[in-house]
């Protein structure tokens, strides 16, 4: 029977041994199963994850913890790796936006309001102000690409809708005008 640190020592020499294709290989391998995991499937691997972290000490956690802060920090170092988070990273937030933007109106990428469908000026509306403030005390985002990634992290919950800026601002308009009229 191998000791952790045995099987450590293994599983480094054998990474070693392999020939840069095979490594990228490899990877590529452990990137298209995350991949195409299906929502299901990566809930389940999430819980069994959480599950598995508990049972461990605190100290480990804590070990495990550094250990990936001194990975993270030595790939920021390296430029190829950089340029590809880089690219990765702007793709993913443009597509989180189209994805957003498709959900709320119902598939016709159009404002609401108006027939104005160019998508640099869509913007996501919360339909319901009250809303909008549970929303940002929850969550911490009121807009911007990081309430687009959040919204599908979630699986689209109901309470926005699509609407140009013009139709934005002149929503905004037409509520303080109301709140003006009901305070007088
Ligand atoms: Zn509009």
């Amino acid at each position: 029977m191998k000791t952790s640190e045995e099987k450590r020592a293994y599983g480094r020499a054998y990474w070693k041994n392999l020939t840069p294709d095979e490594r990228a290989h490899k990877t590529a391998v452990r990137h298209a199963y995350f991949a195409n995991m299906t929502p299901e499937r990566r809930a389940r691997h999430r819980a069994y994850q959480l599950r598995y972290l508990k049972t461990r000490p605190p100290e480990k956690i804590e070990d495990r913890k550094a250990y990936q802060r001194q990975a993270m920090n030595r790939r920021r170092q390296d430029p190829v790796y950089m340029a590809g988070f880089k690219a990765y990273y702007k793709e993913w937030m443009t597509s989180a936006k189209e994805h957003c933007i498709n959900m709320y109106s119902n598939g016709e990428a159009c404002c609401a309001w108006c027939p104005q469908s160019d998508i640099d000026v869509l913007c996501l509306d919360h339909i319901d102000e009250g809303q909008t403030k549970a929303f940002t005390e929850k969550y911490g985002h009121r807009g911007g690409k990081f309430l687009f990634a959040k919204l599908r992290q979630m699986d689209y919950p109901p309470g926005f809708q699509v609407l140009c800026s013009n139709c934005n601002l002149k929503k905004e308009i037409l509520r303080r005008r109301t709140a003006l009229v009901k305070t007088c």
